[in-house]
This record gives C-alpha cells, structure tokens and sequence, in this order.
C-alpha cells in the first residue's frame, strides 16, 4: 500500500473488523493514482487465512494463490484487449461468480476497473446483480469518471473516494523508483502529481519527450510557423499523452498567474513569460487561457470517448488555439 492510501484503507479494514463492508462500492479519483492496485490488495486481505496487524500474512494459501492472480473467490472485470466496452457476457459471468459458493468459506470479492466502460446492457445487467446483494460478497466499481455511470448504478454503492497525493508525496515516490530528483519533479508536475501515470510516462516517453514537448509548446507561442513541427511532436508522443500536457500546462499556468506565483517548473515558467508577453491584461490573458482549458478538456474527452476522432486533426486544432494565446504577431510587410 501506498502512503497516500493509508486513509482508504484504514476505512476499508474497519469496516471489515465491525462487520460493516458494504455490498458494493464507487471507488473513484483520478487516473493514475492507484485505486485499482490498493483494492486488489484488500480482496487479498479479505481472504487471507491469518492476517497480521492490519496486513495480509502473504505465506497462507489463499495468499499464495492470490498473489499468483489465480484465486477463485476473486473475479477482475475490466474492458477486454482491444475492446473499450465491458460487455455484458462479462456481467452474466460476474453474476455466475456470485451465485457460486466461496471456495475459501471467506469472501467473494469483484473488483471492476475502468467501471465507466460498462456498455449500456451490461450496466442494465449489473444493476439487476446490485439489487440483489449476496452475502460475504463486495464489488468494487473503480473509475477516474464517475459521473459517467448510470445514476441508478452509483446510488447502490458507497462512495469511497480516492485523493491524488501533494506533489512532493508524488515526486518523492518517483525518486524512490530511481529518478533523480529533478525528473522526479518535472514529470510530476506534467502528470498533475498522479504517481502510477508519471511513472507510466517516464517508462514510455522518457522525461525528455516530456520536456520536450513542453518546450515546443513554448516556443509555438513565439512562433505560429512551428505548428506543424509542434503536431509532429505530439504524434509522436501520442494524442492522448500530448492533450493531457496541454491540459496540465494550462491549468498549471492559470493557477500560477491568479495566484502570482512562478510555476515550479523550469519549462513552464518560460512558458508563463512567452503568455505575459502577449502583453494583454491579466484578465484577459486568464479568460483567454480559461477557454484553451475548456478546449483541452473537451479534446480529453473525445480521446478517451468512442467516436475515435482523427488524432492529427484534433491536435492541429488544439495546437493552433495554443499558438494564438501567443503575443499578436504582425507582417513583416506592412508598411505604415
Ligand atoms: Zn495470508
């Protein structure tokens, strides 16, 4: 467990003492912080044959067969490879798995991560499984989106949120990976301080492509004739990898320029000089960057939605909108 899960934790463990745990739970914070990983450790909890202080022994064996991800009182529900929906087949097997008897005489424990790709009928089907709680069974409903599931689904289950940690928490957790502690800080502060998703990035992108790309942003804002150098750039990275530093650096940068501060990065800071540049008022400047924001959320939202959008067209139109939050450039050839 990770030190920025001790509260869920704590919370889950002493409802499972007093008896408490509920049927099913809406486990949601961001992407990339670990509510999938801490919940899969607890349904080791649940079924550990002798539990220490708080803590799974790891030598019964339940343990044994937990940590080789083969235990039977323990059904994983997630979108199936190169699908985005959970489908319904899933569910109808999820409610075979809770009718079955506990193999272990302890608990049956579903954890369903991603739960906001639940297609419209396998919603439908779980919501008939939720009304009908079974005993010494919890289902977990994991997500970053939670206002995507079906109202009648969420009002079933306990909420248990999950918190993103403070930045140096995140940072400090990178550095104990083996970052130094200066890539630690800049791929933290790119990934919004969610621990897993930097880690992600810094195994996939390096911390240089991260940096990189933040440089280029910077320096579209001096020149508009880089665009298209700029969307190079972000293919390479990947749409979704690029939108999410837009969407970073421009919240970062608005939050850095109501509250009169230097963002903490190097690069963002250039990037915050390039924008003051444009020598537009303060408000001006934050409600222009307030409505990239916008752009760049709902850039996020296609991404991750299901109509697929055309990558280079999506990032040629954010790009583009980026650039123009740049100082307002005139012709060289005009006279007079
Ligand atoms: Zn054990």
């Amino acid at each position: 467990m990770q030190s920025w899960q001790v509260a869920v934790w704590e919370r889950l463990q002493q409802q499972h003492d007093r008896g408490s745990l509920a049927h099913a739970y809406l486990a949601y914070g961001e992407q990339g912080i670990g509510k999938f990983d801490l919940l899969r450790h607890f349904a080791r909890y649940l079924l550990c044959k002798s539990p220490v202080t708080g803590s799974l022994c790891g030598t019964c064996v339940n343990c044994a067969l937990a940590e080789g991800g083969a235990h039977p009182d323990v059904l994983i529900v997630a979108p199936e490879e190169g699908s985005r929906d959970i489908k319904i087949d899933q569910i109808r097997s999820l409610a075979e798995f809770v009718a079955r008897t506990s193999h272990s005489g302890l608990m049956k424990v579903i954890v369903i991560n991603q739960a906001h790709q639940l297609n419209v009928a396998a919603a439908n089907s779980l919501l008939k499984t939720l009304e009908e709680p079974a005993s010494k069974t919890v289902l977990f409903l994991v997500t970053e989106r939670p206002g995507s599931l079906p109202a009648t689904l969420r009002s079933r289950c306990q909420r248990l949120q999950f918190a993103t940690p403070a930045i140096g928490v995140t940072a400090d957790w990178l550095t104990a990976k083996g970052l130094t502690a200066s890539d630690a800080l800049t791929l933290a502060t790119a990934a919004g301080s969610r621990p897993l998703y930097a880690l992600a990035l810094a195994e996939r992108d390096g911390v240089n492509g991260a940096q990189d790309f933040l440089r280029q942003l910077s320096r579209l804002l001096q020149s508009q004739s880089l665009l298209q150098h700029c969307v190079a750039v972000a293919l390479k990275l990947g749409e979704a990898v690029a939108v999410e530093y837009l969407l970073r650096a421009s919240t970062i940068v608005i939050r850095s320029l109501s509250q009169e501060e230097e963002p903490g990065d190097q690069v963002l800071a250039e990037v915050l000089h390039n924008l003051r540049a444009a020598a537009v008022r303060k408000e001006e400047l934050l409600r222009k960057l307030l409505a990239f924001n916008a752009l760049a959320e709902q850039a996020q939202r296609e991404v991750h939605g299901s109509t697929n959008p055309n990558p280079q067209l999506l990032l040629e139109s954010l790009l583009w909108q980026w650039s123009k939050l740049g100082p307002v450039r005139h012709s060289s050839r005009a006279r007079g």
